[in-house]
C-alpha cells in the first residue's frame, strides 16, 4: 500500500484548526500565500510518497549495518537522502542568510509529518539535525555558526543530540561525561553516551554531535551541565575536513522498530579527549539543549501523527478489499467487505478521527511557535510562547499515544494478516512504540504538564484555553445542524471534566504532589480529548461555512461527531480518575516479587 500524503486534510487543519488564514492576514508569513503553501506541501507529498516511502520496507528488513566502528545505511538510502537534501528540504525552517528557506513552523510541521509517514527511520535523522541547527542558531558563537551551520542546513552534514548515559535517562542530573578546559578556547570531552540516534552513518561526510558534559568545577545536578559541539571530523579554516576527532561509535542497538535508524553507543575521549567547543555559557547547557528539545518534542509528536496516518491508510485499503461474513443490511451477492461491519467501521473511524485530532493539536502548537517568533508585538510573542509551552507536552504525549493505539488497531483490522510481517501493518506498530519513549517519556510529559504548565499565570492560561473551547462548543450548538448529533453536549461535558480535573490538580500540587503526579497521565489524555474534539468540531463548522465539497463537509462533520460521541465520552471517567483515583495509586503497596 503506497503512502499518499493527505495534503487536503493538512491544509484544512491548518486553515480551520490552526488559524492559518488569520496568520496570513496578519502578515506573519510575509509574502507567502495559501497557494504557495499548498504547492510546497504537494511537492513534499510527492517526494515522500514516490521516493522515501519505498525505503520503509527495505530499511526495516535490512536495518543499519555496523562493522568495526562504521555504520552503513540500507540499500538505496544514501541516494534518496542526497536527492532530498539537493531539493532543499533539509533547511526549510532555517535562516535564509545561512542557506535555509526561512519558512514557518506550520509548513515545516506538515512536511515533517510526510517524511516520517513515508519512513519514520528516514525522518528521524533530519529531525535531529534540525534540532541541532536550532540550538546552534540560538546559542552558538558567531564563528561556530559560520563554520558549521551552512553545511548542516544544506544537509551535507547531519547533527545529533547526546544526552543519555547508562545512569542518566529521564534524570539528566546524573550525567557523568566530562569536559576539561584546554585554555585555547577548546575543551576535551570524555565519556560514554548511549542510544544516540544517527550517531554514526554513511549518508554524509561529517556528523556534528551536540554533547552534554560537566566541567570539573561544575555545581552538582542539572545546574552544572554544559553543551559542546564535537564534530566527527575537525573542520579546517577553509571549511575542508581535517583530522578525525577522538569520538567513535562502539556499537548499535538491535531494536523493536525503526531498524534503519542507527541507535549508537558513542565513546568520547579514548585517546585523551574529543575536541569540543562550548555552545552558549558554561553550566547553562541544559537550557540551550531545551531549545532543541522543545522543537524536537513537536517533531516527535508529528511522528505519532505520521504513523497513525500511515496505519490508517493501510487499514482502510485492506478493509475495502477483504471480504468476510455479511454485514447487517448487506443485500448483495456473497460476503461483504469487512469495512461494512459496524465493528470494523468503528475501528477505522477511531483511527481516522484520532489521527486528525492529533494532527490538529500538533498544527496548533506549530502555529503558536510561529507566533512566538514572528508576531509583531512583544505581548503577542509572549502569548504565543506561553500557549506553545502549554501545548507541547500534550501534543507529544497525546499524539504519540494515538500513534501507538492507531497502529495497533491497524493490525487488528488486518486480522491474522496483521500479525504477519509481510503485510506491513506490524512494522507500523513496532516503529510507533519508541515515539512514546524518547524525547522525554510520555509519563515525564504528563508530569511536566501538571507540575509546570497548568500553573502558568496562576492557572489563567488553562482557563483561557477552556474558555476558547467553550466558545467552539457554543458555536456547534448554535449551528443547529442535525448532522452534529450530540457533539455540542458531549464536548461540553468533556470541557467541564477538564475544568474539574484542572481545579483538583492545582489544589493537589500544593498539598499532595504524589496525588497530582499519579493523575498526570489520565489528565493529559483528558486534555488531548478536549483539544482534539473541539478542534475537529471547529474544523467541521468552518468547512460547512466555506462551501467545500459535500463529501469533505460530510466527512469532517461525521468525524467530529464520531469523536465527540464515541471517544470524548471517556472524559468524565478520566476526570474521576484524576480527582479520586490518584490517592489509590499513592496508597497502594505493590509487593515486591519474592
Ligand atoms: C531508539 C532510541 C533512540 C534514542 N535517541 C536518543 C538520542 O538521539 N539522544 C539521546 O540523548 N537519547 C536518545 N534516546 C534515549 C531516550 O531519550 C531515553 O531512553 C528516554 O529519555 C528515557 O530514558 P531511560 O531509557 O533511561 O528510561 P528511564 O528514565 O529509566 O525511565 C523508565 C520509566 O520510568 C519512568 N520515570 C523515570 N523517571 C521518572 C519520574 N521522575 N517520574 C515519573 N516517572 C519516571 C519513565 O517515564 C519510564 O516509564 C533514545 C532511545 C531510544 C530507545
Amino acid at each position: 500500500m503506497p503512502y499518499r500524503a493527505p495534503v487536503a486534510d493538512m491544509i484544512a487543519t491548518l486553515k480551520h484548526a490552526a488559524g492559518l488564514e488569520q496568520s496570513l492576514a496578519q502578515g506573519l508569513y510575509g509574502e507567502l500565500g495559501l497557494d504557495d503553501i499548498t504547492a510546497i506541501l504537494d511537492e513534499a507529498g510527492k517526494f515522500a510518497g514516490e521516493r522515501i516511502a519505498p525505503l520503509n520496507r527495505v530499511g526495516d528488513r535490512e536495518g543499519a549495518h555496523f562493522h568495526d566502528g562504521t555504520v552503513t545505511m540500507p540499500h538505496g538510502w544514501k541516494e534518496v537522502y542526497s536527492d532530498w537534501t539537493a531539493a532543499g528540504w533539509n533547511g526549510l525552517m532555517a535562516e535564509e542568510a545561512l542557506g535555509g528557506q526561512g519558512l514557518p513552523c506550520v509548513i515545516n510541521s506538515a512536511c515533517l509529518e510526510m517524511w516520517n509517514a513515508a519512513s519514520g527511520a528516514f525522518g528521524l535523522g533530519p529531525l535531529l539535525t534540525q534540532g541541532a541547527i536550532e540550538a546552534l542558531q540560538a546559542h552558538a558563537a558567531p564563528e561556530l555558526k559560520a563554520k558549521y551551520l551552512p553545511k548542516m542546513i544544506s544537509g551535507e552534514w547531519t547533527g545529533t543530540m547526546n544526552l543519555t548515559e547508562p545512569q542518566a535517562g529521564s534524570d539528566l542530573s546524573a550525567l557523568r561525561s566530562r569536559a576539561e578546559r584546554v585554555g585555547d578556547g577548546t575543551y576535551r570531552i570524555t565519556g560514554q553516551k548511549i542510544f544516540i540516534t544517527y550517531g554514526e552513518h554513511d549518508l554524509t561526510e561529517n556528523i556534528i554531535h551536540l554533547v552534554l558534559a560537566r566541567l570539573p568545577d561544575a555545581p552538582p545536578g542539572t545546574k552544572g551541565i554544559s553543551l559542546f559541539l564535537v564534530p566527527k571530523f575537525l573542520v579546517n579554516e577553509d571549511g575542508s575536513l581535517g583530522a578525525r576527532n577522538d569520538v567513535r561509535c562502539h556499537s548499535i542497538e538491535h531494536k523493536l522498530g525503526v531498524h534503519a535508524s542507527p541507535t549508537c553507543t558513542m565513546v568520547y575521549g579514548d585517546a585523551g579527549g574529543a575536541i569540543g567547543w562550548l555552545v552558549g555559557e558554561e553550566n547553562r547547557g541544559l537550557m540551550a539543549m531545551f531549545t532543541m528539545m522543545n522543537n524536537a518534542r513537536l517533531a516527535v509528536a508529528l511522528q505519532g501523527v505520521s504513523i497513525a496516518e500511515r496505519a490508517t491508510q493501510k487499514a482502510l485499503a485492506f478493509a475495502a478489499e477483504r471480504r468476510q461474513g455479511k454485514a447487517p443490511g448487506w443485500e448483495a451477492e456473497g460476503m461483504s467487505p469487512i469495512i461494512e461491519h459496524p465493528d470494523v467501521k468503528r475501528m477505522l473511524a477511531t483511527m481516522r478521527a484520532s489521527t486528525q485530532a492529533a494532527r490538529a493539536i500538533c498544527y496548533m502548537l506549530a502555529a503558536e511557535i510561529d507566533r512566538a517568533h514572528l508576531a509583531r508585538t512583544p505581548e503577542e510573542r509572549k502569548a504565543g510562547h506561553a500557549r506553545a509551552s502549554l501545548l507541547t507536552p500534550i501534543a507529544k504525549a497525546y499524539s504519540t499515544d494515538i500513534g501507538n493505539e492507531v497502529a495497533s488497531l491497524g493490525v487488528q483490522v488486518h486480522g491474522g494478516m496483521g500479525f504477519v510481517e509481510e503485510t506491513g501493518a506490524a512494522q507500523h506498530m513496532r516503529d510507533a512504540r519508541i515515539y512514546a519513549i524518547y524525547e522525554g517519556t510520555n509519563g515525564i510529559q504528563a508530569i511536566d504538564l501538571v507540575s509546570r504548565k497548568i500553573g502558568i499565570e496562576g492557572g489563567a492560561l488553562v482557563a483561557a484555553e477552556i474558555a476558547r473551547m467553550r466558545g467552539i462548543v457554543a458555536d456547534v450548538a448554535k449551528s443547529n445542524a442535525v448532522e452534529f448529533g450530540l457533539t455540542a453536549s458531549r464536548l461540553r461535558e468533556t470541557v467541564d471534566a477538564l475544568e474539574t480535573a484542572t481545579k483538583h490538580l492545582l489544589g493537589a500540587l500544593a498539598n499532595n504532589p504524589a496525588d497530582a503526579q499519579a493523575g498526570a497521565t489520565p489528565f493529559t489524555r483528558l486534555f488531548g480529548l478536549a483539544l482534539g474534539g473541539t478542534a475537529l468540531a471547529q474544523k467541521a463548522l468552518k468547512m460547512r461555512a466555506n462551501g467545500v465539497s459535500d463529501l469533505a463537509r460530510a466527512e469532517a462533520t461525521g468525524l467530529a461527531r464520531f469523536f465527540a460521541e464515541n471517544l470524548a465520552t471517556a472524559a468524565p471517567g478520566l476526570a474521576e480518575t484524576v480527582v479520586t483515583g490518584g490517592q489509590a495509586v499513592v496508597d497502594l503497596d505493590i509487593p515486591l516479587a519474592s
